[in-house]
């Protein structure tokens, strides 16, 4: 029996995947079984900030496999303050908490303002305000958080009082907001939902109601956060913080840990005992993550994400200029989005079998998550490699 087969013998059918096994992975390509090249425009969905293989960062976890690599949290590893310091300074808060993923990050924050919440009220009664059309995972507290029907449908009963604004609109927030509001959770740029960047007036007014109301702003920044929307937190090209920032994909670029970070406000309401996790933050990942901001620091990386990006970008306007099919782009960094004017998926198929992988956002975007290391010839082999399927498919 054939690979792929085997494999949808052996799996829940949870994902539609390809008919390609990868096997291994050198800068930004990607091999499969045959020994097909892939120019990897998806980073694994934004984890791989580095490509693969990238020495520093393997010889680090290398030599920390040898050393340790799981003791529980009943005891401090160098390794994970080493990295708490990393993300505390990287995101200017106070307190971190290292998860396993994303929906966990979410899962954590969501109960952190819950506790603060309780501790002021003294009943456990809070309310949440989401956004139409954003993505905070899959567990079953993330997915009430997700604004899509799609992904909750089946699952309820969820987690009660969650209500959805319209993201820009801080009138449609305001509308929400009541005396059991305890948190608003938002993702400066919304991966999943189809690249929309929040306004700069928006996020100042929703970090203003925030403090009037004594809210907890929530910041999802598992997809854009950690560099790859040009700054380290997408927050700072707001001139915001947020009370907290929930933080994964690239902050372990390849091994599972997430994060949420607090404030001093928010950090406060954590006591012994309310949150918890066996692996979270061990010492092999966060020599992942204490390796991965310091690769970050050395090489440039924020900088050559804003250079790069700038060149994609130009790119990208003569895609939209040369074909009808294409109607825009948006994103911030290496977080693009081209916008179609019907389904994408025929395009993200067809790009496949040129040697370029790439994701979708909705029905009609197609998702550029490229590693940081990219370089122009990328950008060229990329956009050269779209255009011929565009042709083919007008
Ligand atoms: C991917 C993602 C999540 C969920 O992360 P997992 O690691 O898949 O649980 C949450 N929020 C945002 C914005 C994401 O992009």
């Amino acid at each position: 029996m054939d690979l792929y087969t085997r494999g949808e013998n052996a799996f829940l059918k949870a994902y539609g995947r390809y008919d390609v096994i990868l096997e291994k992975g050198e800068g930004v390509y990607l091999y499969d079984t045959n020994g097909k090249k892939y120019l990897d425009f998806y980073s694994g969905i934004g984890v791989n900030s580095f490509g693969h293989n990238y020495r520093p960062y393997v010889e680090a976890l290398q030599k920390q496999i040898e050393t340790l690599t799981h003791v529980s949290n009943y005891f401090y590893t160098s390794q994970a303050i080493e990295a708490a310091e990393k993300v505390k300074a990287a995101t200017k808060l106070s307190g971190v908490f290292f998860a396993n993923s994303g929906a966990e990050a979410v899962e954590g924050a969501l109960k952190l303002a819950r506790k603060y919440y309780y501790l002021k009220h003294g009943k456990a009664d809070s309310e949440i305000i989401s956004f139409q059309h954003s993505f905070h995972g899959r567990t079953t507290g993330a997915v009430k958080l997700t604004g899509n029907l799609h992904y909750q449908e089946a699952f309820g009963p969820l987690i009660e009082g969650v209500h959805y604004a319209t993201l820009n609109d801080l009138s449609s927030v305001e509308q929400l907001i009541n005396e059991k509001t305890s948190a608003i959770i938002v993702e400066p740029l919304q991966g999943e939902g189809g690249l929309y960047p929040c306004h700069q007036d928006f996020m100042q007014g929703l970090r203003k109601l925030c403090d009037e109301h004594d809210i907890c702003l929530i910041l999802d920044e598992v997809q854009c956060g950690m560099g790859r929307t040009g700054t380290i937190m997408t927050y700072f090209q707001y001139g915001i913080l947020p009370d907290i920032v929930c933080l994964a994909k690239g902050i372990g670029c390849g091994v599972p840990v997430g994060a949420f970070v607090a404030n001093e406000k928010f950090a406060k309401a954590m006591q012994p005992g309310d949150h918890g996790s066996t692996y979270g933050g061990n010492p092999f990942v966060c020599m992942a993550v204490k390796t991965v901001f310091e690769i970050i620091e050395k090489e440039n990386m924020i900088a050559h994400v804003q250079d790069i990006s700038e060149y994609l970008i130009e790119r990208l306007e003569e895609v939209v200029d040369e074909f009808d099919q294409v109607e825009g782009y948006r994103g911030l960094g290496l977080m693009q989005g081209l916008i179609f004017k019907s389904d994408v998926k025929p395009v993200v198929k067809a790009l496949l079998d040129e040697g370029v992988i790439v994701v979708t956002a909705g029905e009609n975007v197609l998702r550029m998550l490229p590693p940081f290391i990219i370089e122009k010839q990328h950008v060229d082999e990329f956009i050269e490699k779209l255009k011929k399927v565009l042709k083919s498919c007008q």
